[in-house]
This record gives C-alpha cells, structure tokens and sequence, in this order.
C-alpha cells in the first residue's frame, strides 16, 4: 500500500473529485479527513468511506480562517499529524464579464485561493512541527493553463494555484514539503452538471452541444475524463517519495490541452 501510516485532509470531499481521493487514499492505507461544509455531509461520507480509524469528518468552510484553524486542529486531535493536504473544495459560476456580480467574483476567489492559502498555512505549521515532510496538492484545472469564456474568476483562481504551489515547493523545500498540481480536464460531477443547462443558455444553444461543442470539443477521443482518473494523480503526487517531483503541474484531460 502507497500511503500506509499517512494523514490525509482533503476539502471538498464529501462530493465528487475530493470524494473519488478520499476513496483512494484510504485504499492506499491512508487515514483521511473529510472535510466539507456540512458536518452532517462530511460525517456520512466518512462513515461511508470506511468509518472511525479510517475516515474523520468535519466542518469546514475553507475560506473562512477560524473554521479552518478549528477543522484542522480536530483532525490533528483525532489522528495525530497531517502528512497530506488536497486542497480540493470549489465552486463553478459562469457569467460574461459585464455581468459578474462582483459579490460572485469575491466568492471565488475566497474558495479557491483563500481556501488553499489557509489550509496550506495551517498544514505546513503541522508539517513541519513534525519535521518529517508532506505533500501538498492543489486541484487545479485546464483552466490553471487556458481560458474559456464566461468564467473569469475560475480561471483567475486556476491559475493563481500555480503560483502558489510554486512557492510552496520552494518554501517547503527544506522541510521535505512538496507541493504539485492536479489540472483535469470536465469530470462529470455536480459542478459541471450545474453547468451544462447555464451554459446552453447563455450561448444558446442545446445542451447536447455544450458537452460536444465545447466541453469536449478539443479531447483527443471526446471523452470525459472520470474521477478515477484524477484520483490516481492524487495517489501519484501523494506517495511520491522526493522533491524532484515539486512545484509540477499535471493535466489529465484527455489531450484537451497538451503541454
Ligand atoms: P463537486 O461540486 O462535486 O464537489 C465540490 C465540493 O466542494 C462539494 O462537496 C462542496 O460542498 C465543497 N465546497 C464548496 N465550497 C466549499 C467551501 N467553501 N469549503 C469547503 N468545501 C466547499 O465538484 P468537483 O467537480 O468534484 O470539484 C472539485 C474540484 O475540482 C474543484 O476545485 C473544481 O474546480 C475542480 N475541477 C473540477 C473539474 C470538473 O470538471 N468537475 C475540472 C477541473 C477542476
């Protein structure tokens, strides 16, 4: 087993790409904490994952400081340290720009990058308390490396986690932390599912089109990609064993983007 003995915390895990990690991880041999917005979500999904002695649920708003000093401050009280942080909550809002409401703007900036920020804060104290390294992964998305119309601050955020993770890797350098980031291409999960319908309505078209014409339009076979898929980069990143793979990015995509 990959992660035997480790600890890990991954945000947005009660749903989608965080739940499919946490499923893998524990598979691994990992210890994982679900942490999500709702206690009563993140509960069950831990109780479903594999239940006490594998998998801890909390609450956990990542954008706001104190409930994540408080979720990560229970996570170490239940199993001892932190090894590895996926830092993987997010949210979708498509609009033009002349449109955007600037209260949706600041909303995703404050998941996406505030959130990374203060979970990578508050596991690096631990990380390197323990004195022993980590792993740190952002969830990017194609999106950290190409733009699409109608979401400006997504891509925004996509591509700051880039620059975070970069100066993660060399402030952690010394501390045996790395930090890489995951960029999947659409994975059929309530946050593209919420987009297909929003999307055939601002460009008027058909729904159908929306997955052909433009969300896999540019994949080499048109395929989604699954969160298996993407849970087996998390693995990959995760048991990685040293800084030469640090401050990297990894698009799995179906060829949608190639670089
Ligand atoms: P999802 O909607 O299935 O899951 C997202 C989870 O994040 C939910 O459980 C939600 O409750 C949680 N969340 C939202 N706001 C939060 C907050 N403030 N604090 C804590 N948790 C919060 O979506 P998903 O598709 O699994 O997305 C997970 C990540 O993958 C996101 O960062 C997303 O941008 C990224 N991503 C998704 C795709 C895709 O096509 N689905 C592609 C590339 C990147």
């Amino acid at each position: 087993m990959l992660l035997a003995g480790k600890v890990a915390v991954v945000t947005g895990a009660a749903s989608g790409i965080g739940k499919e990690i946490a499923k893998a991880y524990i598979a691994e041999g990992a210890k994982v904490v679900i942490a999500d917005l709702d206690l009563a979500k993140s509960e069950a999904t831990a109780a479903e994952l594999g239940g006490k002695g594998k998998a801890f649920g909390v609450a956990m708003d990542v954008s706001s400081e104190q409930q994540v000093e408080a979720g990560m401050a229970k996570a170490i009280a239940e199993f001892g340290r932190i090894d590895i942080l996926v830092s993987n909550a997010g949210i979708q809002t498509v609009s033009p720009i002349v449109d955007f409401p600037f209260d949706k703007w600041k909303q995703m900036l404050a998941i996406h990058l505030d959130g990374a920020f203060l979970t990578t804060r508050a596991v690096l104290r631990q990380m390197y308390k323990q004195g022993d390294g980590g792993s740190i992964i952002y969830m990017g998305s194609v999106h950290s490396k190409a733009a699409s119309a109608l979401k400006a601050p997504y891509v925004t955020a996509k591509h700051g986690l880039l620059g975070l993770a970069r100066v993660v890797a060399k402030e952690g350098a010394a501390h045996k932390v790395r930090a890489n980031v995951i960029c999947p291409g659409f994975v059929r999960t309530p946050l593209v599912d919420k987009q297909i319908p929003e999307q055939a309505k601002e460009f008027g078209i058909s729904e159908e089109d929306v997955v052909k014409k433009i969300m896999l339009k540019d994949t080499v076979d048109g395929e989604f990609t699954t969160v298996q898929d993407v849970a087996e980069a998390a693995v990959f990143f995760a048991s990685f064993k040293s800084n030469a793979l640090t401050g990297q990015s990894l698009i799995v995509s179906h060829g949608w983007a190639m670089e």
